[in-house]
């Protein structure tokens, strides 16, 4: 790989050469992205830049500790996409941007862009003293697993279950996917009768764990951990882990195995970046996608941050409606007009249990949560299949 000329030629409707498209990552965002840019008729080279070539699955984590789903499962190979998109695939992670978003460098070596979508998800911020000592559910296939492999292990004893957000940017947070472990694992241990041996204990620093789903759904959370017999600590912030021991500001938790969902930052790739940053680490961005302040740099998904009502949610949905707002404004770029779509904020969710499932709903002025359908599961199931099918 080399950086063209500075010289080189402007691109664009009537101009000598194709633009270059840069688009860092390649999950939900990058791949909507992709999909609606080709679909807008733009003909430009794409060149995408990821560690995989593959596309992981990451709602379908939370069935991998029941062994319904195996790592495997959730990794979706993207040769054949990225060949019927005709895009350029670089094996490489991307460690700075430059130039105003014209110059990236990866471990691989370094691309010019004309026009540059930042895709590359969102990090765990890994703040508190002694996390080391806990399982970071989200973070990927290997924690899942790896709680899969625990649970295997243990013939009984506590598990706590927790989640945080970032102090600086409260919205950057993963709760819902923390229910659906501690109710996917409350669920598989009943199957195997062998709950009773065990102690479930959810903590969370609000009383109101989960708010972002709306009041509705909170409550109807607090209820079934009730009726489960799932203990709660809440309103006490953790403050540190210790081998056995959540320690929180309201007390101590002892626990044989701690899950904990951090709250989430921006890629740590910013650090070194000439990129504008919000509060909570994020890539800034207005209404349309655009990193604020430069020309022909989008960001699309977990990785920035945009404006909008609180609850916006980090999501694969809200990344995608990004995703799709990002490339209409960039085909409207390439000729000639203005960048003017914006994105709805909508947040859809089933929270599964692993036998049932509980729908939830924000966007506009409607906010509801059904109560808990055992149809949902199979429709979360039916989703991830006709999703991935796009991508296959
Ligand atoms: C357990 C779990 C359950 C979830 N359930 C749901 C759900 O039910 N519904 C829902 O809508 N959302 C759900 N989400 C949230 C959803 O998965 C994320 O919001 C979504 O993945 C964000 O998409 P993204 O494209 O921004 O980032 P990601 O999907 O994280 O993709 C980031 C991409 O960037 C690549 N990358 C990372 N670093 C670099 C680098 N330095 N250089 C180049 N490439 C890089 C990665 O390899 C990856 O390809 C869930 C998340 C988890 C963890």
């Amino acid at each position: 790989m080399s950086i063209d000329s500075p010289g080189a030629p402007p691109f664009g409707a009537g101009t000598a050469r194709r633009a270059r498209i840069v688009i860092l990552g390649s999950g939900f965002a990058a791949l909507t992205a992709i999909r609606r840019l080709r679909a807008s008729r733009v003909d430009a080279d794409i060149t995408v830049v990821s560690p995989r070539r593959e596309l992981v699955y990451l709602p379908s984590l939370v069935w991998v500790p029941s062994g319904a789903r195996s790592g495997d499962d959730l990794r979706v190979p993207l040769a054949a996409f990225f060949e019927r998109m005709f895009v350029h695939w670089v094996e490489g992670s991307v460690q700075q941007v430059q130039d105003g978003g014209r110059r990236v460098v990866t471990d691989s070596g370094e691309l010019a862009s004309d026009v540059l979508v930042i895709a590359t998800g969102a990090r765990t911020l890994r703040a508190l003293p002694g996390i080391e000592h806990a399982l970071i559910p989200c973070e990927g296939i290997a924690s899942a697993e790896a709680i899969r492999d625990r649970l295997a292990a243990m013939d009984g004893g506590t598990i706590a279950f927790g989640f945080a957000s970032n102090p600086k940017e409260p919205g950057a947070v993963r709760g819902g996917p923390m229910f659906e472990f501690l109710f996917g694992i409350d669920t598989l241990l009943r199957r195997q009768r062998r709950r009773d041996a065990f102690k479930l204990v959810f903590f969370n620093p609000s009383t109101q764990p989960g708010q972002r789903l709306g009041p509705s759904a909170v409550r109807r959370l607090l209820e079934r951990m009730h009726a489960l017999g799932i203990e709660t600590q809440l309103g006490h912030k953790p403050v540190r882990f210790e081998p056995g021991r959540v320690v929180t500001e309201g007390g101590e938790i002892s626990a044989d195995l701690i899950l904990f969902m951090p709250g989430l930052t921006g890629p740590a790739w910013l650090d070194a970046s000439d990129l504008p940053r919000s509060e909570g680490g994020f890539v800034a961005a207005d209404g349309h996608g655009r990193v604020r302040g430069l020309r022909q740099v989008y960001v699309a998904g977990d990785a920035g941050s945009y404006p909008g009502p609180e609850w916006m949610a980090k999501q694969a949905h809200q990344a995608d409606l990004q995703a799709d707002a990002v490339a209409r404004n960039i085909a409207a770029e390439l000729r000639g007009q203005a960048a003017a779509h914006g994105f709805r904020t909508e947040l859809v969710c089933i929270v599964d249990t692993l036998d049932a499932g509980m729908l939830v709903y924000r966007g506009g002025a409607r906010t509801f949560a059904l109560p808990r359908m055992r149809a949902m599961h199979w429709l979360k199931q039916h989703f991830a299949t006709r999703y991935l099918r796009q991508y296959r």
